[in-house]
């Protein structure tokens, strides 16, 4: 019922197993010592005068002050509010104004949260204490729980201002629990998984720490992801798991392959979420060490997972897979009607341009772990009849298996005609000379929006704009060749590791 319940569980079972291995910080926490933290942070905060329901925001790096700053907030009752320390004042601004944080946890040094604190008057306070004990026999009975918000979530703002996406106990705890009924686990209490990924997002905290703390296995927490670190980390902790997005375990291509290859030794289980995994890089990692990657797709307002691919053991290469159990999943219309899939002349199917085999539609969700709507009054939450419907197009193969085509949103309109990034893409992708690409619409005087490539060079290439438009012509509609096309030597991305799409126009 309460959130922090997984932690004092954990704690009950295997006091003096690993719980977070900090690499960065070079501490390694038990789950005694977490259970004890996190409820010393309980008193801190209550001793500061934080009241249940009030907003806790927790900006700091990855590490284990950060997941005990937020489950002692959890565990005082209040809404943890987790947000980057890449977060300018523009951005804290915003977010600040909106939640109103009673309390902002900080490093000492922040000047730019304690100034954004001050100007709506919360009081900033430092990193929790690891080595916290609370006098003993000290229980906390919470007032709190199951539909009260646990955590607020600030989307990364890929497509606008950022929304806080309300987050309760019973969600987050539901989809933990849909997660751990896969087979196999995505996390056993044996296991020890990286997390490399940014923690103030939930893929990185909820899909990552919390499933830890669900199975009372062990974080291996690091603040970068560059292959060589990475390789030592997985070596030197016996890292099992391993939580990532695209762009990490492409990085860990560019190993040398024997170094790949002894990396990844203890490795059992690769997932992959939060952009797409291009084809080439799953089948180069499998070819490399052996494993697949699972790519799961989820989003913040799912708490997060909603599919994975790969139940049962072999990944299905552009496909995300299926609903985990207990979430229900169909396509819809833009207008939440439920499109018939067995009709192939269905009039309210979306554009079908980019898979004209397929029906697609929105992709639609209804399950325990949805979200309460968004910040502060729960608007945009699921339906009277509990779906909720995504920005993101997709359709179901034969097998039932869900393919993401792209989000509503990145759409490109030419001359009326629909383009939808991510065809283009996966066109471009399969030219030698390119290591990456990235599509986007940018205004044109003529056709209204034109499709506009930005491409990353494989080492060596001297690949030209020319073999580009000659390899596009031949694949694809003139409409969705790209007219515009740039090279760079790295896309920009957001740090969560999706494409940031809009300084791509501009590159
Ligand atoms: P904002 O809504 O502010 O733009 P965001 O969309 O990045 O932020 P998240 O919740 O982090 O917010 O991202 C969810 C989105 O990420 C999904 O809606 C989907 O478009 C994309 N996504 C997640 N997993 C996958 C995947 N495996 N393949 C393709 N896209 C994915």
């Amino acid at each position: 019922r309460h959130l922090a319940e997984l932690v004092t569980r954990a704690a009950a079972r295997t006091p003096d197993h690993p719980a977070i291995v900090d690499v960065t910080g070079g501490t390694t926490l038990t789950w005694a010592d977490i259970d004890a933290a996190s409820a010393a942070e309980a008193a801190r905060l209550r001793a500061a005068g934080v009241r249940p329901g009030d907003r806790v925001v927790v900006r700091l790096a990855n590490g284990a002050p950060f997941c005990v700053a937020v489950l002692g907030a959890v565990r005082a009752d209040a809404v943890a509010v987790p947000i980057g320390p890449v977060a300018v004042p523009r951005e804290l601004g915003i977010v600040f104004a909106d939640c109103t944080p009673s309390i902002v946890v900080a490093p000492p040094d922040d000047l730019d949260a304690a100034g954004c604190a001050a100007a709506v008057g919360a009081a900033l306070i430092g990193p929790p204490e690891l080595s916290g004990r609370v006098s003993d026999g000290e229980t906390v009975t919470h007032g709190v729980g199951g539909e009260d918000i646990a955590l607020l979530v600030y989307t990364s703002g890929t497509t606008g201002t950022p929304r806080g996406v309300r987050l309760s106990h019973r969600a987050l705890l539901a989809n933990r629990a849909q997660a751990a009924e896969l087979r196999p686990a995505p996390v056993t209490p044996v296991d020890r998984v990286l997390l490399s990924l940014p923690m103030f997002h939930v893929f990185g905290l909820a899909a990552g720490f919390l499933q830890v703390c669900w199975a009372g296995a062990t974080a291996v927490l690091t603040g970068r992801f560059d292959p060589e670190h990475t390789a030592e980390v997985l070596v030197a902790h016996r890292v099992s798991g391993v939580a990532g997005v695209p762009s990490m375990f492409r990085s860990l291509l560019d190993l040398p392959p024997a170094d790949l290859r002894a990396a990844t030794a203890n490795v059992r289980m690769c997932t992959s979420g939060g952009a797409p995994l291009p084809a080439r890089w799953l089948a180069d990692f499998r070819d490399a060490t052996g494993l697949w990657i699972f790519e799961g797709y989820g989003l913040t307002e799912g708490g997060p997972v909603l599919t994975t691919n790969g139940v049962g053991g072999v990944a299905k290469p552009g496909s995300v897979g299926r609903a985990l159990p207990g979430i229900e999943l169909r396509l819809v219309d833009a207008e939440g009607r439920p499109i018939d899939t067995e009709d192939p002349d269905d009039d309210e199917e979306l554009d079908a341009v980019s898979e004209p085999s397929h029906d697609t539609g929105l992709v639609a969700v209804r399950g325990p772990n949805l979200f309460s709507g968004y910040w502060p009054d729960g608007a945009g939450g699921p339906d009277a009849d509990g779906w909720f419907r995504t920005a993101d197009v997709g359709f179901l193969d034969a097998d039932g298996d869900l393919h993401l085509v792209d989000r509503s949103s990145d759409l490109v309109i030419v001359n009326g005609f629909n383009v939808y990034p991510r065809e283009v893409e996966r066109v471009l992708a399969e030219i030698d000379g390119v290591a990456e690409a990235a599509v986007v619409g940018v205004a044109d005087d003529r056709t209204g929006e034109a499709v506009k490539a930005v491409l990353v060079r494989a080492a060596g290439s001297t690949l030209t704009e020319e073999e580009v438009r000659a390899h596009c012509t031949l694949r694809l509609a003139r409409f969705k060749a790209p007219s515009v096309i740039a090279f760079v030597d790295e896309l920009p991305r957001t740090p969560t590791g999706k494409v940031a799409r809009r300084q791509l126009a501009a590159s």
